[in-house]
């Protein structure tokens, strides 16, 4: 089967005939190169020339646009188990599709040829109702403007400027994630950005994708008092620990706790480390920073 990566590569006028469907489906389309549908679309999309713009469901965003170079009814048991959509489907989507011809009704298999698998964000825009006809100038960015200097604004941004495939990349790991707590710990903290910046990008990713993640702050490591107490100030209301020396946990032991007012060790617990060198070593204003680069 013939699979470009191009993007829009269509000219402005050519006409494309609109498919939603939820990911996994669209994937299967796309392999096998036919799909079941219970509609068709309109006669004069069905010509030699026709072209579908295949979106998914939960994204909007266009996966590929590809020729519709044959479409033909399904009206009984025997076409439909012919069928390579259905001999690849699951039970559900099988019985679904059963019980659409048990009830008189047609179906249509669908095979694409040609297909132009798009690499950058695109959506398409299109009215109410199932089936639309639209032309590439009717294909959009999908690629967001930055709303407003905030940590959640940041994060809807650059989630809106990844590609279709980072994409879904990005809602497996969620998925993966959904109904977990998701621990998190700092090492040289400074102001500890780090804590505001993890909760509110994990709270804007769980509402775009649909996840519950459940995000705690473990501990910080900070060496200066002043900074320690800067802390204890911004983020001091979540149960943390604020320990004084990153050194002395190298081989598992204790550093004096400011929430516990005791020596003990960094939590286990921790899923994801946050860490960095001192930047007062590495800034262009220190000269010996050279010694520190390597
Ligand atoms: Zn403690």
């Amino acid at each position: 089967m013939e699979e470009q990566t191009s993007g829009a590569t269509a000219s402005a006028n050519e006409q494309f005939v609109v498919v939603r469907l939820a990911t996994e489906y669209l994937e299967q389309f796309i392999s096998l190169g036919s799909w079941i549908f219970a509609w068709q679309p309109k006669k004069a999309m069905r010509t030699e020339s026709a072209k579908a713009c295949i979106v998914d469901t939960a994204s909007g965003l266009i996966i590929a646009t590809a020729k519709l170079s044959v479409i033909s009814p399904v009206s009984s048991f025997v076409q439909l188990r012919s069928c390579r959509p259905f001999q690849a489907a699951g039970h559900l989507q099988k019985n679904t599709w059963r019980n659409r011809i048990t009830s008189g009704n047609s179906l249509f298999e669908w095979t694409i040829t040609e297909i132009d698998r798009f690499s950058d964000s695109m959506v398409v825009e299109t009215g109410a109702g199932r089936t639309a006809y639209v032309s590439a100038r009717d294909f959009r960015s999908a690629a967001p403007s930055l709303q407003a200097l905030t940590l959640k604004s940041s994060a809807e941004y650059f989630v809106g400027r990844l590609s279709v495939r980072d994409r879904q990349l990005l809602r497996e790991n969620l998925q993966s994630l959904h109904g977990k707590r998701l621990t998190f710990g700092s090492t040289c903290s400074g102001t500890d950005i780090i804590v505001p910046v993890m909760k509110q990008t994990i709270s804007v990713l769980c509402k775009l994708f649909n996840v519950s993640i459940e995000v705690v702050h473990l501990f910080s490591v900070e060496f200066e008092k002043q900074k320690r107490e800067f802390i204890m100030d911004a983020h001091g209301d979540s149960g943390f620990h604020l320990f004084h020396d990153v050194a002395v946990f190298r081989d598992g032991g204790e550093s004096f706790c400011d929430v516990c007012q005791q020596s003990h060790a960094i939590p286990t617990a921790t899923d994801v480390l946050v860490s960095g060198p001192s930047c007062k070593n590495i800034s262009k204003e220190n000269r010996r920073r050279s010694d520190y680069l390597s």
